[in-house]
C-alpha cells in the first residue's frame, strides 16, 4: 500500500460508506464528508477523519472519491464555491463511483484536466451487498496510467475491475447494463402475471423457463428472493433502477439513438414509483401488474 495516499470520500449512504468502511479496514488514511452529519459521525468512530464540505476533503486527499445520488450532485459538489474543484491540487484524482451520464463526466474531466486533475468515471454493480464484502464490478473509464495507479485501491473495495476505455467509457457500459436489467426485468414481471393467469404455477414456470432460452439474471436473481416470497425489502431500489433508465434514455437522445424498449420499460417503472413502490426492490414492479390483473404471483399457491 501506497503510505503517501490519503482517501477523501464524499457521498456515505448505502453505497459509500461500506465501500470507505473497507479503504479503513485496508489501512487507507480516509477524510470523510456528507450532508447527512450522522453519516459522517458513524465513520469517524470506525477511524476516518470528518471533514465539513467537499473542499475540505479536497484540501487534504490526494485521491477523492464521490458515491452521490445523481449528476447535478456530483457537478455541484465539483464545481461550487470552495467545492472539489475550487481546493484540488494538482495530481490529484478524483474517481466518481455514482451512476450518472458519460456526458457529465466529461464535462467535470473537461474542467479538472486543465487544473492538472484526474476526472475517472468508475460506477459500480453489485448493491449494497457486493460494497460491503469489497466484491463489486467496477468499470473504470481512465487513460491507462490513471488507471494502474488507482488499480491497487479499486482492488479494495471491488472483486471484478475493468479498464474499459478513457474517460466516460465506465459510466457507458454502466447504462448499457442496467437498461437490459430493467428492460428485462419488465419483460419478467408481465410474463410471469401472463403464465399465472394462463394457470401455470409460479415453481413450474421458474423450474422450465431457468432452463430454457426465456431465462435471465433477473429471473435467478429476483424470482425466488422477492418475488415468490412477496417479500420487496432490501435489493436493488425501483428509484435507482427507474434513474438508469432515464440516464439510458438521456445517451440515446444525445446520440441520437432510439431506445423504445428503454422508455416503455421507464414508464412500467414510473407507475411502480406512482404506486409508492420506489423504495422497494425493482421486482415490487410485478405489484402494479398483479393489481391491474388480479393475479397473485407468489410460491406455494
Ligand atoms: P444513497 O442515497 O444511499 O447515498 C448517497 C449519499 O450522498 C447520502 O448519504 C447523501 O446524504 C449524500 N449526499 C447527497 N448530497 C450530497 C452532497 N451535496 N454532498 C455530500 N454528500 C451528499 O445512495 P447509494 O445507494 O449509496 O447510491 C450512490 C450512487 O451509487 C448512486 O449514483 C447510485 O445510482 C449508485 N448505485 C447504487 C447501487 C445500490 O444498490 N444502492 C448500486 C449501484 C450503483
Amino acid at each position: 500500500m501506497d503510505k503517501s495516499i490519503k482517501i477523501g470520500f464524499i457521498g456515505l449512504g448505502a453505497m459509500g460508506k461500506p465501500m470507505a468502511v473497507n479503504l479503513l479496514k485496508e489501512g487507507y488514511r480516509v477524510f470523510a464528508f456528507d450532508i447527512n452529519s450522522k453519516n459522517v459521525d458513524e465513520i469517524v468512530t470506525l477511524g476516518a477523519v470528518g471533514c465539513s464540505n467537499g473542499g475540505a476533503v479536497a484540501l487534504v486527499a490526494n485521491v477523492i472519491f464521490t458515491s452521490l445520488p445523481n449528476a447535478g450532485i456530483v457537478e455541484t459538489v465539483m464545481v461550487e464555491k470552495e467545492g472539489v474543484f475550487d481546493n484540488c491540487r494538482e495530481g490529484t484524482i478524483i474517481i466518481d463511483m455514482s451512476s450518472v451520464s458519460p456526458s457529465s463526466t466529461l464535462k467535470m474531466a473537461g474542467i479538472a484536466e486543465p487544473m492538472g486533475i484526474k476526472y475517472v468515471d468508475a460506477p459500480v454493480s453489485g448493491g449494497t451487498k457486493g460494497a460491503e464484502a469489497g466484491t463489486l464490478t467496477i468499470m473504470v473509464g481512465a487513460d491507462e496510467a490513471v488507471f494502474e495507479k488507482i488499480k491497487p485501491i479499486l482492488e479494495v473495495i471491488g472483486g471484478d475491475i475493468y479498464h474499459v476505455g478513457p474517460t466516460g467509457t465506465g459510466d457507458a457500459v454502466k447504462i448499457v447494463n442496467n437498461l437490459m436489467l430493467g428492460c428485462n426485468m419488465a419483460t419478467l414481471a408481465e410474463a410471469l402475471i401472463l403464465g399465472v393467469k394462463c394457470g401455470l404455477k409460479v415453481e413450474t414456470m421458474q423450474e422450465i423457463i431457468s432452463k430454457s432460452s426465456g431465462r435471465s439474471y433477473v429471473m435467478d436473481a429476483k424470482l425466488e428472493k422477492f418475488i415468490m416470497k412477496d417479500d420487496f425489502e432490501g435489493g436493488f431500489a425501483m428509484d435507482l433502477q427507474h434513474k438508469d433508465l432515464g440516464l439510458a434514455l438521456e445517451a440515446g437522445k444525445e446520440n441520437n439513438v432510439p431506445l423504445p424498449m428503454t422508455a416503455l420499460a421507464t414508464q412500467i417503472f414510473e407507475s411502480g414509483r406512482a404506486s409508492g413502490l420506489g423504495r422497494e426492490d425493482m421486482s415490487a414492479i410485478i405489484k402494479v401488474w398483479e393489481k391491474i390483473t388480479n393475479v397473485r404471483v407468489v410460491g406455494g399457491e
